[in-house]
């Protein structure tokens, strides 16, 4: 179980957050490499939300043609190195490799496409040109990793393109919401840094898009709009004592600490709520922050957690434990929070039920609701006939009900991984091409 202090200083929070996925060096590269069987289907690439050619790239770092790797992981995906280090690639590629049917360690192949992607990135080495200016002009809302693939797509073919981003830095989810041993933020803003040089789009920062006068300069100056504006903040949950001070939202919280480190103060008893991959991130997060009591609660038992398997042993590893079937009913305090009333829970007839009378209070001095995003209704209010459901934009091919709008990543699938949004983005693009007559 890790135990870890209350960082004071830069030094002591990256120790803490230390990377769970380390750049490999020579040596390790051409190991790691060399284990890989080269298979024919390989499962891995099945696996691979945006089908990276893994075992070429594999056989290429192992010939040392390591600009040849990158080269390939970066057509299939433009945020290759950081989906090297965010992906759950323990159930996606790694997870798919045949190695595990023979009780062997899979290949680390999230840390071979860090190796060869963070060397082109380093040399800035460039493997694509701007397209001839063709006249088309695309506005892409928000630049997380869904619309920065759809920029790097579209200016390929030579389509201008403006990002509007309403806060003052970029990439959204990868540098705001993924938590801070994945990924540091230099990493996302050097990968963002040379996709930018060579693509040549333009990201226009604190300039949210969020009425209808907005909407309308769009249309006039754009021949196409791409939404990639995510998910929204943390939703309510609508018991008594929400509002107290320091009960957070995930989302928020994890925001402030990659951008504040060390100097975000967290609570020394430290409550929860949820049981997917943001709770997970969340409550890791808190210990790491030398919170020594972090529980996590979900309303449900621990087999029905939405979270990866291996999110939820990477928190019990830095010292989290697990409270299961315990509905949260309302949070104590006066003024700050002091404790959450739960009561537990059981499945009776398929459903899940209050058990009468076994409520009980766990004291904390901080709650972390990681219970749900809302969708960003204000902006999806103000486009004519567009589609909603729920937080999700109705698409098809990516093209809304509104053809002039198109659509990728967490706002289309309601919230999912770094390369999800990657691949989205990319293909969004390709559908804007058509729809402008481009390909
Ligand atoms: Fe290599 Fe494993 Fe992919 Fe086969 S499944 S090509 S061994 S990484």
């Amino acid at each position: 179980m890790g135990e870890y202090r209350q960082p004071s200083n830069e030094q002591e929070f990256e120790q803490n957050f230390a990377q769970i996925k380390p750049l490999m060096n020579k040596t390790e590269a051409y190991y790691e490499s060399s284990r890989c069987l080269f298979c024919y289907n390989a499962p891995c690439v099945e696996a691979c939300p945006t089908h990276i050619d893994i075992p070429l790239f594999i056989r290429q770092i192992n010939t040392d043609n390591i600009m040849g790797a990158a080269r390939t992981i970066y057509d299939s995906n433009y945020f290759g190195n950081a989906c090297g280090k965010v992906c759950p690639t323990e159930v996606l590629c790694e997870g798919a490799c045949v190695y595990n049917h023979q009780d062997v360690k899979p290949i680390e192949i999230g840390r071979l496409q860090n190796y060869a992607t963070s060397k082109a990135i380093a040399d800035d080495v460039k493997f694509y040109t701007q397209g001839k200016a063709n006249g088309k002009r695309a506005a892409i809302i928000g630049s997380g990793p869904a619309g920065i693939a759809c920029a790097c797509e579209l200016r390929k073919a030579g389509v201008h393109v403006d990002i509007y981003e309403a806060k003052s830095n970029a990439t959204g989810l990868t540098v705001n919401g993924i938590a801070p041993y994945k990924i540091t933020n230099e990493d996302v803003l050097e990968e963002l840094a040379y996709l930018q040089t060579q693509f040549g789009f333009n990201i226009l920062y604190n300039s949210p898009i969020m009425s209808k006068d907005d909407i309308a300069r769009l249309e006039k100056d754009y021949d196409a709009i791409f939404l990639g504006v995510g998910n929204g903040e943390t939703s309510v949950l609508g018991i008594p004592g929400e509002d107290k001070a320091n009960v957070h939202g995930a989302v928020e919280i994890i925001e402030h600490l990659r951008r504040e480190h060390y100097k975000v103060a967290f609570g020394k008893k430290v409550i929860v709520l949820g049981g997917g991959n943001t709770a997970m991130d969340a409550a890791s997060e808190s210990a790491r922050m030398g919170c020594p009591d972090v529980t996590l609660a979900y309303r449900r038992s621990k087999e029905e957690m939405g979270a990866y398997h291996f999110e939820y042993e990477l928190a019990k590893d830095a010292g989290v434990k697990g409270l299961f079937n315990a509905a949260p009913v309302e949070f104590y305090g006066n003024g700050k929070v002091t404790g959450v009333k739960f009561i537990k829970t059981k499945v009776e007839n398929g459903k899940l039920t209050n058990i009468t009378g076994s409520e009980f209070v766990l004291e904390c001095d901080m709650v972390i609701m990681a219970t749900g995003q809302k969708s960003h209704d204000y902006l999806f209010d103000s486009i004519s006939n567009l589609e909603v459901n729920g937080t999700k934009v109705k698409a098809e091919n990516y093209q809304t009900t509104n053809p002039k709008y198109f659509v990728g990543g967490d706002c289309l699938n309601g919230g999912a991984e770094v390369v999800n949004a990657a691949y989205d983005g990319k293909h969004a693009a390709i559908a804007i091409l058509q729809f402008l007559g481009i390909r």
